[in-house]
């Protein structure tokens, strides 16, 4: 029976770590802020941003809301966090994508002054995370390293198989495995022979975005197998990109959706924004 990796527990522990800090910092004089900004009232956004704002105020980070209407045009939304950039009681500058269409995403991420960047995606905090530079690391594969280190699973030497090569997670993923001496290996649309790559895999990391997909053939006896995939069924229930009830039988330890990946995320980004006063 797999091992399961709990990122309920591991994302409290680490929220608790984090509220004493920023007690701590609070007595010394210094507070921590993060601006949340969003664009239009998507529901899907709308609870991320929810549970982002619930997190700051478990911490005792303070958060200022900014809830735009869609309408908003890119000129005033790049003018929002220049100002906000400028603004020495502001740590952290958080956009909520997808931002409306009118809007480049691209041109709105590069605004933000990296030193406020706590979500990881400007492209001076990737190129820093490519070269072993300090900066901040995207939230979700940072939660992953987490998740396995928090485990006790050793990372050095072991074959890593991501499926996926997305900026936001797959990308970042197979740097920071890297980073923790794995050999990486990174699996795409494109990849020949999906299965015979995953089953080399010790830790298996799966980002491909396609519910369920993942069934024991991809999977070697014994590996560890993290999940980042979330999607709602027809049934109105959350599942991920790998089969759980499949691959639970032949991994040694395995995340499970929900409470897995998910909850690691907003813990990765309220552990940036403390980190943004230090
Ligand atoms: P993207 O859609 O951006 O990327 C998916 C990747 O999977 C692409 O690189 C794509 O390859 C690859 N892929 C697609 N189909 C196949 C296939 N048949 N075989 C092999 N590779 C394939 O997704 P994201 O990285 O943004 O997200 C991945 C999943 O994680 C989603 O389910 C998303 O909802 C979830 N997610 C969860 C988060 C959390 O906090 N739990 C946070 C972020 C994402 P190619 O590049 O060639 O197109």
């Amino acid at each position: 029976m797999a091992t399961l990796i709990d990122g309920k527990a591991i994302s409290t522990q680490i929220k608790d770590e984090l509220k004493e800090k920023v007690a701590q910092l609070k007595a010394e004089g210094t507070k921590v802020t993060l601006a949340v900004i969003q664009v239009g009232n998507d529901p899907a956004s709308s609870v991320y941003v929810g549970n982002k704002k619930k997190a700051c105020e478990y911490i005792g980070i303070n958060s200022l809301a900014y809830e735009l209407p869609e309408e908003t045009t890119e000129e005033e939304l790049l003018k929002l966090i220049g100002e906000l950039n400028e603004r020495a009681d502001v740590n952290g500058i958080l956009v909520q994508l997808p931002l409306p269409s009118h809007i480049d995403e691209d041109k709105v991420i590069r605004k933000i002054d990296p030193s406020k960047d706590v979500d990881g995606f400007h492209p001076q905090s990737v190129g820093a995370l490519c070269i072993g530079q300090k900066g901040y690391v995207s939230c979700t594969p940072a939660g992953i390293i987490q998740l396995l280190k928090r485990s006790g699973i050793e990372i050095a030497g072991k074959e890593c198989v991501v499926i996926g090569r997305s900026n936001i997670v797959g990308k970042p993923m197979a740097l920071l495995l890297l980073r923790e001496n794995g050999t990486v290996t990174v699996a795409h649309s494109r990849t020949k022979d999906l299965k015979e790559v995953t089953k080399r895999a010790d830790i298996l990391i799966v980002a491909v975005g396609k519910p369920k997909m993942i069934t024991k053939d991809y999977v070697k006896e014994g590996a560890v197998v993290i999940d980042v995939g979330i999607h709602r069924g027809a049934d109105n229930k959350l599942c991920g990109d790998v089969d759980f009830q499949d691959v639970e039988g032949v991994c040694s330890a395995i995340t499970p959706v929900p409470g897995g990946v998910g909850p690691m995320t907003i813990a990765m980004l309220m552990s940036n924004c403390v980190e943004s006063v230090l």
